[in-house]
């Protein structure tokens, strides 16, 4: 059974999610903390529940997902993984984030590529890469089928989805992707999505201006 922590990290206020299982094992999915306040929160809350890191997954390398890769390197020892197609994101991060304020303080290289469909396991859990271009090239979902559930990344949010002005950003093939990749979902499938609150897929169906 899979626990799901939210933290909310950096000017951006991104969702870092923790997921862990029964075996203590857990992975890290959009690592955003960004100072050392919001480092000793994450690394507080792993060593309190007695919980061993052993994968770091990016959805897609915009800088606000990758702010604290560098921590994640430095305290555990795991390189980010993330899917090649996101890779050029990494060449303008530290421009892009100066010009909002936040600091990287380095760019940890892939451990290796994700590839859409496949199943991402740790402890007893997995999750299965489901490839969705359109907010950004190579963004990833993960989705758990045992227990229903999606994270989205920047691909949807409640009641709105990803802008598409950034480079690679395409408003037809987010939809289309949204469309296939997850309105394919069951109805109660909870969404988590890369910011604001948790929503479901048949929520969206019924409630997002954008793919009703
Ligand atoms: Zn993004
Ligand atoms: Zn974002």
């Amino acid at each position: 059974m899979i626990t799901i922590k939210t933290f909310v990290f950096n000017a951006f206020m991104v969702n870092t999610y923790l997921l862990y299982d029964e075996t203590r094992e857990a992975i890290i999915v959009d690592a955003g903390c960004a100072d050392e306040y919001e480092e000793n929160k994450l690394a507080d809350f792993i060593e309190s529940n007695g919980l061993k890191l052993v994968r770091n997954i990016t959805t897609h390398c915009h800088v606000d997902h990758i702010l604290g890769n560098a921590f994640i390197e430095s305290q555990y020892n795991i390189r980010p993984e993330y899917h090649k197609a996101s890779g050029p994101f990494l060449f303008t991060a530290k421009e892009v984030a100066a010009t909002f304020g936040q600091e990287i303080t380095g760019i940890p290289e892939a451990e290796r590529f994700l590839e859409d469909e496949e199943m991402i396991k740790w402890g007893a859990s997995e999750l299965k890469v489901l490839l969705a271009p359109g907010h950004a090239d190579g963004s990833v979902c993960l989705y758990n089928k045992e227990q229903g559930f999606v994270l989205t990344g920047d691909v949807m949010f409640a009641e709105s989805i990803g802008r598409t002005d950034l480079p690679s950003g395409n408003y037809n093939l987010l939809i289309e992707s949204i469309q296939e990749k997850l309105l394919t979902l069951p109805d109660n499938t909870i969404v988590y999505p890369g910011h604001g609150p948790e929503t479901s897929i048949g929520h969206e169906r019924k409630y997002n201006p954008f793919i009703r």
